[in-house]
């Protein structure tokens, strides 16, 4: 029998600290970060994406072979599709018990196995959404490891605010998201490791140790790791990531709600908390 494929998938809601979390565990040797598996279809159209390490994606040494196959028509659910999943999970099926032939995406992390000649270590893919992860936990030649950061309703919001996202939508995404998630993973038994993105900003060594205990890693140089390795990622600039980089040693926990609400939307946050 083939080993599996070892992939980590990190769950939640955008701007809440995964690229950071990301790349801290994208600097270990063992692990290949090919960015979120959500976007690929359509990043695979966008000939003008650039790759943090400054070149076209499509000339990016490190991501072009990932494209020469073609996953164009890579699965990415419509709001049908989310809708009957998200009935599935009212009704408390358990994703994982149903196991399916092989997907798109298996043949892709298969893929990416191959490229980088890496069967031992692991994939990351930190797409964050559940949608995706209920499908692939059906996939029987994967071995998941969850990653699952989560940050208080009241920033995470003002962190959607702040990024142009409508109050109310904010609202609504986090709230679905929450509940969506927890019953998930409450259905389906899927290891994860649930990590606070407070403790993760003020104890970020410990979080760290957590890390590589879970994902059963011995490494200990990531903060030289994080400083050389270079990334091929298609979110943020260089500026960002060269500042994520250097203050990682400290990142600034982030409890702006109060600068970045509104008084009338502060009172009802504090009231839907
Ligand atoms: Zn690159």
């Amino acid at each position: 029998m083939n080993k599996k494929i070892r992939l980590i998938y990190i769950l939640w809601n955008s701007y809440n600290g995964s690229s950071i979390l990301s790349y801290l565990i994208g600097s270990s040797p063992k692990v290949n970060f090919i960015w979120e598996t959500k976007h690929f279809n359509r990043i695979q159209r966008e000939k003008e994406t650039e790759c943090t390490c400054g070149k076209n994606q499509f000339d990016c040494e490190y991501r072009k072979p990932l494209y020469e196959k073609n996953y164009k028509n890579i699965w990415r659910p419509g709001i049908y599709f989310k809708l009957i999943i998200f009935f599935q999970i009212l009704i408390w099926i358990n994703f994982s018990k149903n196991k399916k032939k092989k997907s798109d995406l298996t043949k892709l992390f298969q893929n990416t196995q191959k490229i980088y000649n890496n069967y031992d270590g692991y994939i990351l893919d930190s797409s964050k959404s559940a949608w995706r992860l209920s499908q692939l936990v059906q996939q029987q030649d994967l071995d998941i490891k969850v990653v699952y950061i989560q940050r208080d309703f009241k920033n995470n919001v003002a962190s959607f605010v702040g990024h142009g996202i409508n109050f109310f939508k904010s609202i609504m995404i986090y709230k679905s998201n929450h509940f969506t998630i927890d019953r998930f993973l409450k259905t389906s038994h899927i290891e994860h490791l649930k990590i606070e993105y407070k403790d993760f900003c003020e104890n970020t060594s410990k979080t760290a140790e957590d890390l590589w205990k879970y994902l059963d890693l011995d490494y200990k140089n990531y903060l030289d790791m994080l400083k050389t390795k270079e990334f091929h990622v298609l979110t943020g600039n260089s500026g960002t990531r060269s500042q994520l980089i250097k203050g990682f040693e400290n990142i600034k926990y982030d409890d702006k709600w109060k600068k970045v609400l509104k008084n009338r939307q502060q009172k009802i946050v504090k009231i839907l908390d």
